[in-house]
């Protein structure tokens, strides 16, 4: 394989390191980077990315390639230019008619509702307090998702408002006189309220740069070969260790005074005071008016959406398809005294057959659907199959006229089933 750029090969270093994986599993498989007239030496990118290079010699290939990234974005930051990179909330998106850049020119109307944000967020109102009201205000986002405390945090608390960039979770500051650095972008608050803003909340960005940011730990996180497939293992861990079966699927169906419903999102919660049993309740700070007891939600829920699993998965037949690179394995498998490359090529191909195979089981549990299997599956899977079939579950408030006590009634517990 011939790169004319090493910079346009592969953005990410963990795609960098998959495409080295790739040409190692061929004898003659290499890669030569015309920009700098040089072969790269893929098995041992390979040997780096499983932490085996003791001499270190090839080991710097892979820093030194995110270092040229990150010059790049240092260069652009000096000289005060935004760095391209997605839109913030705020600022206008790239116009190529005009060579209007990305993030550079405010957008009136998203600007006055951030500057209004970090208002409330300088004069000490709460961070879900600010989110309700963006909420309310039915502002829409950049990706069009909800607004959440973390959103609004990362975007109040971003330098950009004042013109400071951060690279690595450090200041960009000039080499001679060490001050920030000044974007040219048009700017929305003052770097003395910035600053009052970080003090407030430094998760996101940190300008000391002594505490390491969710980017950082982001990106180095990412580095690494599998990364995903961790972040897959992750994920179900999570699930796994989650308490409540319909936690995400439930939405409050209280009635707002214009026949809209709230909507929002339903969590559980354990028993405590007088509520005697575990309670899914409305998360909305304005509203938390709906609640109802898990175990019956649960049963309720279950029950219909086993009856719609049998329908329409009862016929399926399972996925068997083989893992496509079995052959190649059975070769690695045969070799006699492997070489330190096979190994490591044997190693990550059996990884990927075990994440082949969890992935196919995840899809076959649908496969012949009966509702007896449902007892013997753990909550992740219950999720699993149960996201095939269920849209949503909205929950309406109980009536006036029934007591506290009064008996759960499944008819105030609407099932929205996934379109076939
Ligand atoms: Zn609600």
């Amino acid at each position: 394989m011939i790169a004319v750029e090493e910079e346009r090969l592969a953005r990410l270093q963990r795609d960098h390191l998959l495409l080295c994986r790739a040409l190692a599993m061929d004898d003659g498989g290499c890669l030569y980077l015309v920009d700098k007239e040089q072969l790269v030496d893929v098995t041992a990118e390979m040997a780096a990315a499983h932490g085996e290079s003791p001499r270190g010699t090839r080991q710097g290939e892979s820093d030194r390639m995110s270092r040229r990234r990150l010059r790049s974005v240092r260069d652009h930051v000096y000289e005060g230019r935004g760095t391209g990179g997605p839109r913030r909330f705020g600022w206008y998106g790239p116009d190529v008619a005009t060579g209007r850049s990305t993030n550079t020119i405010l957008d009136p109307r998203e600007s006055v509702h951030l500057r209004s944000a970090i208002d409330m967020a300088l004069a000490g109102t709460s961070w879900t307090a600010i989110t309700d009201w963006l909420t309310e205000k039915s502002v829409p986002t950049v990706r069009g998702s909800r607004w959440t405390v973390a959103t609004v945090q990362s975007m109040v608390t971003n330098p950009a408002v004042c013109g400071y960039r951060m690279v690595s979770g450090e200041l960009a500051r000039h080499r001679d006189s060490g001050r920030p650095v000044v974007g040219t972008w048009q700017t929305v608050a003052t770097p003395e309220e910035w600053l009052r803003l970080v003090e407030r909340c430094g998760r996101w960005h940190s300008p000391g740069g002594h505490r390491s940011t969710y980017k950082q730990d982001q990106s180095s996180r990412s580095i690494r070969p599998g990364a995903a497939e961790r972040a897959r293992k992750r994920i179900e861990a999570v699930d796994l260790g989650r308490k409540y079966l319909l936690s995400g699927f439930l939405l409050c169906g209280f009635p707002g005074e214009d026949g809209s419903k709230c909507g929002c999102k339903m969590g559980g919660q354990p028993a405590r005071g007088t509520n005697k049993h575990p309670s899914y309740r409305c998360v909305a700070a304005k509203c938390r008016k709906v609640g109802r007891r898990t175990d019956l939600v649960d049963a309720h829920v279950a029950a219909v959406a086993l009856g719609a699993l049998e329908e329409r998965y009862g016929d399926t037949e399972p996925d068997e398809t083989a893992f496509p690179a079995e052959e190649r394995l059975a070769e690695l498998r045969a070799v006699q005294n492997p070489t330190e490359p096979t190994r490591m090529q044997l190693h990550d191909l059996e990884q990927d057959r075990a994440d082949f195979h969890a992935r196919q089981e995840d899809r076959n549990l649908l496969a012949r659907f009966r509702r007896d299997r449902w007892a013997a599956f753990d909550i992740r899977q219950k999720r699993l199959v149960l996201a095939a079939v269920v849209q949503s579950v909205v929950i309406r408030p109980v009536p006036k006229n029934r007591t506290r006590n009064a008996p759960f009634d499944p008819d105030l517990i609407e099932v929205v089933l996934k379109a076939r």
